[in-house]
């Protein structure tokens, strides 16, 4: 079959230096011209933020941060960005604090300058998301995307270990989803493809030595390149689940990502064979699933949704709100009862190859 894709690359400028978040920070700042910086970090990133913002004026600062963007924190923010005359935003954060960035981003238009400090990659995609009343919206929108990130793996040093890896995994979903994306293309699988060379290269590195810099730069690198390809694939069938469960159950992000993954890759492999390939080509092995296993073995990643905070209960009720948002293009039909199985078995912790 012939090649037939649009692929779109998302403009921005990346600067990637370990140790050189503060000064690379002032030469963007200056470089934009600001003047009046709103600062997004929350009291957990005080300290880093403190470091990194060393060389610029901050105006004002925003510490509302909490999980997956409450509209009532969004709103507060924006008042404080007008309030403040604020010309750029500048996220120290996790993926809670880009999101709370973006979601002013989103109705000011204010160009932001996003310092990750985990490896959720939410600083390189134009995604936004918010949550009310237990409900999660997600959008798109070129207005969230940052002008410009500032990785600094030094930042990623006081994340601990347990932390690292699921955040690390959660970057593993973003390449493994963004095979069979909506709208993944063969560029996407090539970005995807050395994100999980360079995650699983990292990501034991960092848990047998959560202090050494080289394991956390590989991950930084990573999740940017995971963040990338998923930005032009689109939520695929992982992310579908986990934006449900993260939502209306309120789990814990990295974690939820880090239990559920196995068992999509495990359902999806027999009927996408080119990326089961490639994955299984990526983690060094010839069996993706076997390899995804083995990698979580070595990591002492955390498996089972119910220590995530799933009731048992919950997972018929869950399949069904899962069921309308599986992508048409998923590689595999997925019936009611497959998504129940599929849930049970993450639930559990079981064997995913079960699913197979
Ligand atoms: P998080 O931002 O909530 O951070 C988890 C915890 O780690 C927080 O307590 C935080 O203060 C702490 N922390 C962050 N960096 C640290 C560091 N270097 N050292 C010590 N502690 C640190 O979690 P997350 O997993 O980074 O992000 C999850 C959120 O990001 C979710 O809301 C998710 O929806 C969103 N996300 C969005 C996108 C997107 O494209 N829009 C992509 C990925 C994730």
């Amino acid at each position: 079959m012939t090649w037939q894709f649009e692929h779109v690359t998302l403009g921005q400028r990346v600067l990637f230096g370990t140790g050189g978040a503060a000064r690379n920070l002032a030469a963007e700042v200056a470089r934009l011209g600001a003047n009046r910086v709103l600062l997004v970090a929350s009291e957990h990133e005080d300290q880093l933020a403190q470091e990194v913002t060393s060389r610029i004026d901050v105006a004002a600062r925003c510490a509302d941060v909490a999980p997956h963007v409450p509209v009532a924190n969004a709103e507060r923010a924006r008042a404080q960005a007008a309030e403040a005359g604020a010309d750029l935003l500048v996220s120290v954060g996790g993926g809670s604090t880009t999101g709370l960035a973006k979601a002013v981003a989103l109705t000011t238009g204010l160009p932001i300058v996003a310092v990750p400090t985990t490896y959720a990659g939410s600083e390189a995609t134009n995604v936004w998301g918010m949550t009310e009343s237990a409900r999660k919206t997600t959008g798109t929108d070129d207005r969230v995307l940052p002008v410009t990130v500032v990785y600094d793996a030094a930042l990623t040093l006081s994340l601990p270990a347990e932390l690292s890896v699921t955040s690390g995994c959660n970057a593993l979903a973003h390449c493994v989803d963004s095979m069979w994306g909506p709208q993944t293309d063969p560029i996407d699988a090539a970005l995807a493809g050395e994100g999980i060379r360079a995650l699983a290269n990292g990501l034991p590195l960092v848990r047998k030595d959560p202090e050494g810099l080289v394991g956390r730069e590989r991950m930084l690198y990573g999740a940017y390149l995971a963040a990338v390809a998923f930005a032009s694939a689109g939520s695929g069938l992982h992310h579908k689940i986990c934006h449900v469960l993260g939502g209306a159950y309120d789990l814990p992000h990295a974690r939820t990502h880090t239990a559920v993954l196995p068992y999509v890759l495990a359902f999806n492999a027999p009927a996408a064979r080119e990326a089961a390939a490639r994955i299984a080509d990526a983690l060094g092995t010839t069996d993706a699933v076997a390899g995804l296993i083995s990698l979580y073995a070595e990591l002492d990643a955390p498996r089972a949704l119910r220590d995530a905070g799933l009731a048992e209960a919950d997972i018929a009720e869950a399949a069904r709100l899962i069921l309308p948002a599986v992508p048409a293009a998923n590689p595999r039909p997925v019936s009611e009862g497959e998504m129940t199985a599929l849930l049970t078995a993450a639930w559990a912790g079981q064997d995913p190859a079960i699913l197979t």
